[in-house]
């Protein structure tokens, strides 16, 4: 029988940010969103990336003449180029990089190989409460490999959470959702012109799943990407408050914004377009939580 496998970026273990107690976050590569605030800007697509950190760079050039597909130039001021349309992410130059410059991000996995990693916790899970959230990147942009880890960890009886941004065709999501024991659902913008301007999709597919999901009595935690200037007027934060509320008032979890990506974008050769956004102060992100909880809400930062 063919072995389902799918791209990985990541197996976080011992992660306490994604769900109850101790958990292993695997993230999968892939997003149909293209958010101009993406921390993980290494997620969006699904095949490995190659990521070229410039400032750790020696310009020894054995990148160069290893590079099977010639996808690496020397600049007249020495400096290295990569045609990202002729790289594949094979990696051999990252194996003969003497500075460690080069990194993949992305690896095709087995369905048993991620199991494999995250069974060595299991003692863990089931100490604290934890288990096992599936991230990306968007988990769902992989329905198949997602369906079968998800399957397979409820075999083993661990505590399952998918993260998700929500947009994905209903019929793939549902099916996936027997095996999940929580959803972490991923709230960017309720202004629907907003929405599109900032991820690039529409948030009506989104907020139509959100409501199916509550319907099926599936736990739900909300998780608000809060971005300075983008949705933390007023006017947001209410339209936020009163979204969970029509959902039967999940708990909300706010995320600020945070500049931690900024080099990724760097080494993907990729321009970041919120590069001038400042981060909350702590009294603003303190004024969204009341006002939150002013609608009788649970809200945590
Ligand atoms: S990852 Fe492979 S194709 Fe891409 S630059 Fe390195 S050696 Fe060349
Ligand atoms: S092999 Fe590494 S250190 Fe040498 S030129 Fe390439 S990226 Fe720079």
């Amino acid at each position: 029988m063919e072995q389902i496998k799918g791209y990985v970026f990541d197996i976080q273990r011992y992660s306490i940010h994604d769900g109850p107690g101790i958990r292993s976050t695997v993230f999968l590569k892939g997003c149909p969103l293209t958010c101009i605030w993406c921390a993980n800007p290494e997620s969006q697509k699904q095949v490995p990336q190659l990521m070229y950190l410039r400032h750790l760079c020696s310009q020894c050039y054995k990148c160069v003449e290893i590079c099977p597909n010639k996808s690496i130039r020397i600049l007249s001021d020495g400096s290295l180029e990569i045609d990202r349309d002729l790289c594949v992410g094979c990696g051999f130059c990252v194996d003969i990089c003497p500075a460690e410059a080069r990194q993949v991000s992305g690896k095709l996995m087995s369905m048993e190989e991620v199991i494999d990693v995250v069974k060595k916790d299991a003692l863990f899970y089931k100490n604290s409460g934890g288990g096992v959230t599936f991230s990306g990147g968007e988990a769902t942009a992989q329905p198949d490999f997602l369906f079968s880890l998800s399957k397979e960890c409820k075999k083993l009886g661990f505590h399952t959470a998918l993260d998700t941004c929500g947009f994905v065709i209903w019929d793939i999501l549902e099916p996936i959702l027997e095996y999940v024991d929580l959803v972490l659902f991923d709230v960017k913008q309720t202004n629907a012109k907003k929405h599109q301007q900032y991820t690039g999709v529409s948030n009506k597919l989104i907020f139509k799943n959100a409501k199916r999901i509550a319907v099926k009595n599936i736990p739900i935690i909300l998780r608000a990407v809060l971005i300075p200037g983008h949705n933390d007027s007023d006017e947001d934060v209410g339209s936020l408050a009163q979204f969970a509320l029509d959902l039967g008032g999940p708990e909300i979890n706010l995320m600020p914004y945070h500049k931690l990506g900024l080099k990724k974008y760097e080494s993907l050769d990729m321009k970041y377009k919120l590069a001038d956004a400042e981060p909350f102060t702590e009294e603003k992100i303190e004024l969204i939580r009341e006002q939150i909880s002013n609608y009788g809400l649970t809200v945590k930062v």
